[in-house]
């Protein structure tokens, strides 16, 4: 009988592992960075060269190791972090494969130094593709020195698939920036070519978030503070103002370790609808910590996805405690100007240049100087002494709302409909004026602002006004969405949707909202039933219900360009003044934009 098993070589097995532990330079740096840290590091370098294809090198201030356990650390499933079956329910620490050096050892020209803080030498081991060249001693600090060069030389397959050096430099400086956010802590640095990429000085998470996020963008942040027996929620979330187009800047932590996860995110996301457009993901920086048998993170080899022993308790902590923020924070009573141009919010600037222009027109003004000092005497002399020369439209009446926003009667009603009309630009703008002011209002957000605002009063008075269809159609759908809509057709009754099922995976549908019934109600359901089995069968219907319905406002407006009537126009700046906009809004979006008179004169240099 011929034997065609056999198996196989160390070096090979360790380049099969290095296959999903190492797949580009920062994954190198991310398993080095890791060990450093769990290391006790204070203090850790990183130096590249062409994007960490010619040149990774990770110097850290840790513990070091002694010349036996630096040999034994580069074979295969050598460990000094677990030892028994049981430490695999209770890791502390990031790493506890065991894999990550002989890996990277295997597919590099790799050499490591490192010395224990009591000992009067550091060891240094040389090795090439997997085989140890040379073991010698070496003088240097204590800690550990890892370099890593021509990384993938003996895998020319994987040498095809990394990107530029900028590319590469651009994921090594991500992963630093991750794991910096975990441990503001620790110092690190990054040199690219030699140039200073990153230097992130001990501190804490705040700071250090403002040296990762931008100063800019880290003043937009709030903090998360939330606690049970189960799990404890820190960190900070960002105003709905400051978005990005990715979830670059979503960096979610479990128990320390940075990690990509649906469910997280998820909840994350939940969190923000309403609040912010979809497509756009906020800043966030969350630490979620549980009792460490309450997730497994040994799912995949480069430990970014872990497994929840209870998904959806963990995803409603963190959706509460994120929502919790949401809900309390200023931006909802205060929006900011850019975003809702309401004839306060808009104009503190406008008000100020108005008067700079009557000024400049020589108009006799009432004494001045005062009002800031003395805004109450200003309101008395301002509206005593009405401007009448050019430019005469300006009342001057309105200006102290913006001096004053904590003494003045709210803004008055009627400000969209008061407006006059211009026209319509490009069948999706429309054009208004108000006295010094150009008003642009997107037809679409504003519509889909108000249509949301009026599912959200006829829900929280009895219901959503439902239509029935002249002849009910069948919808086809998947196994789990039958199940989802069998299991909340009462809630979904109460949202306007009348369902019923057909046998197999076949619904019946006999009534819609009535906003959404012109606009392929069909769509609608699809979406809803996938928002509502994507939200998970653990959580209440409530919480899901303002996606719902802002998932309804989206579906009730045409979408694309539209010519409308004057009279539609009126109709919905009439509505407008009824929409509350401080309220949280199902996009995040700007429903109008003011360009006044001054910032026009600026552009055709009139100034
Ligand atoms: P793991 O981190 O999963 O244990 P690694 O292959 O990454 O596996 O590292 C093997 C061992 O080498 C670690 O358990 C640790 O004891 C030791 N080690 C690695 N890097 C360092 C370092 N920078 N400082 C001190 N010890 C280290
Ligand atoms: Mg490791």
């Amino acid at each position: 009988m011929s034997q065609r098993i056999t198996i196989l070589p160390e070096t090979l097995t360790n380049k099969i592992a290095a296959g999903e532990v190492v797949e580009r330079p920062a994954s190198v740096i991310k398993e080095l960075i890791e060990n450093s840290l769990d290391a006790g590091a204070t203090e850790i370098s990183v130096e590249i060269t062409a994007g960490g294809r010619r040149l990774i090198r990770v110097s850290d201030n840790g513990s070091g190791m002694s010349r036996e356990d630096a040999l034994l650390s580069l074979e295969r499933h050598a460990t000094s972090k677990i030892r028994v079956d049981s430490d695999l329910d209770k890791i502390m620490t990031l790493g506890f494969r065991g894999e990550a050096l002989p890996s990277i050892a295997s597919v590099s020209r790799f050499s490591l130094a490192t010395r224990e803080g009591g000992s009067p030498e550091g060891t240094e081991i040389i090795v090439e593709g997997g085989r140890v060249r040379d073991v010698r001693a070496c003088g240097m600090a204590p800690g550990t020195v890892i370099a890593v060069e021509q990384i993938f030389f003996n895998l020319p397959p994987r040498l095809k698939f990394m990107k530029s050096a900028e590319t590469e430099t651009g994921h090594v400086a991500d992963v630093i920036a991750r794991m910096a956010v975990s441990r503001p802590d620790v110092a690190f640095s990054c040199t690219s070519d030699g140039r200073e990429l990153l230097r992130l000085q001990r501190s804490d998470l705040q700071r250090r978030l403002a040296q990762v996020v931008g100063r800019e963008s880290s003043q937009h942040l709030y903090p998360v503070k939330s606690e049970d027996d189960y799990a404890a929620i820190t960190g900070f979330i960002s105003a709905p103002a400051l978005i990005r187009s990715g979830t670059q800047a979503i960096y979610t932590y479990i128990n320390g370790r940075f990690i990509r996860d649906k469910v997280v995110q998820h909840a994350v996301m939940q969190a923000y609808r309403g609040v912010i457009d979809r497509g756009r993901y906020p800043v966030v920086a969350l630490f979620i910590e549980l009792p460490p048998g309450e997730v497994d993170v040994n799912v995949h080899p480069t430990k970014h996805e872990v497994r929840f022993r209870r998904q959806s308790v963990v995803h409603d902590a963190i959706q509460a405690s994120v929502e919790g923020v949401l809900r309390s924070s200023p931006w909802l009573a205060a929006p900011a100007p850019s975003q809702h141009p309401t004839p306060n919010a808009a104009t503190t600037q406008t008000y100020r240049e108005r008067i700079a222009a009557a000024a400049q027109a020589s108009l006799t003004l009432p004494p001045r100087p005062q009002y800031r000092t003395q805004p109450a005497e200003r309101i008395v002399t301002a509206s005593a002494a009405p401007l009448v020369s050019p430019p005469d439209t300006i009342s001057v009446s309105e200006p102290v709302v913006s001096f004053q926003p904590e003494q003045t009667p709210p803004e008055p009603a009627g400000y969209f409909s008061s407006l006059s009309i211009i026209g319509q630009f490009h069948s999706e703008y429309i054009l208004c004026q108000s006295d010094c002011e150009l008003v642009v209002i997107d037809q679409h957000a504003a519509s889909e602002r108000v249509a949301y605002q009026l599912l959200k009063q006829q829900s929280q008075s009895g219901g959503i006004e439902s239509q029935r269809l002249l002849f009910p159609e069948t919808v086809e759908l998947s196994f789990s969405e039958v199940a989802v809509a069998a299991r909340f057709s009462p809630e979904l009754a109460g949202i306007g949707f009348e369902l019923e099922p057909f046998g197999g995976t076949t619904i019946l549908v006999s009534a819609v909202p009535r906003l959404a019934v012109d606009h392929d109600p069909i769509l609608l359901i699809r979406d809803i039933l996938a928002d509502l089995e994507r939200f998970g069968t653990s959580a209440a219907f409530n919480d899901a219900l303002e996606g719902l319905l802002s998932r309804i406002a989206c579906h009730s407006v045409i979408r694309g360009p539209h010519p409308l009537e004057s009279r539609q126009i009126k109709e919905l700046l009439r509505r407008m003044d009824q929409t509350d906009f401080a309220a949280s809004c199902p996009h995040g979006r700007p429903v109008s934009h003011v360009v006044t008179l001054a910032e026009l004169q600026k552009i055709f240099k009139r100034t």
